[in-house]
């Protein structure tokens, strides 16, 4: 990496603002939006994040409600592809196709468009890596419509919590990754 992108990145990170016990007591909430707040900084974060995707060859970004929607599309306005939406359920007005996966305390789910990315190459963009269950669930729905998953990528990792052992793709993460 060179010394250029080391610094976008230190920067990158310095716009992340650390929210102790938010949403709930014990999790350090990694709150985005100073760094979305910040033009030039935010543009940074794109441009790295495409950098590292483009390598795969994508034909389509996968954005996953809610934040992977702010990273995904202009990653994909960047590389010149398409964007498609993994939403939350109830959301998405057509045909559509639903996955769960387990939260620590309960479960969530989300849904795409059955046709939406059907025989294309595609990469799964999200703001930040945790336990991964969020993230798997994506893989194992695009797969399910037929997609082919080139690899997954996202602004942070919290690589202590292991979250890339549950994805079999390749994993890029601009900042943190496996300890
Ligand atoms: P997980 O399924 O555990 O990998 O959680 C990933 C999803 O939850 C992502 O969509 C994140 O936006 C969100 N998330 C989980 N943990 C955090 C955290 N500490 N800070 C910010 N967002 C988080």
């Amino acid at each position: 990496m060179s010394g250029d992108q080391q610094r976008k990145l230190q920067e990158i990170e310095s716009r992340l603002r650390v929210i102790p016990d938010f949403p709930r007591p014990g999790i350090m909430f990694k709150d985005v939006t100073p760094l979305l707040a910040d033009g030039p900084m935010f543009a940074s974060c794109v441009e790295l994040l495409a950098e590292r995707v483009s390598a795969w060859k994508p034909e389509l970004i996968v954005g996953i409600e809610s934040r992977g929607f702010i990273f995904g599309a202009p990653v994909a306005n960047r590389l010149g592809i398409g964007f498609v939406p993994a939403r939350k359920p109830g959301k998405l007005p057509y045909k559509k196709v639903i996955e769960r996966y387990q939260l620590e305390y309960g479960e969530d789910s989300i849904e795409m468009h059955e046709d939406s990315v059907h025989d294309r190459g595609v990469v799964i963009v999200d703001d930040l890596l945790a336990t991964g269950g969020t993230a798997a669930a994506a893989l194992r729905l695009c797969r399910a419509l037929r997609g082919n998953v080139l690899g997954l990528a996202f602004v942070v990792e919290l690589g202590f919590l292991g979250g890339r052992a549950k994805l079999d793709r390749p994993v890029e993460s601009l900042l943190g990754g496996p300890p």
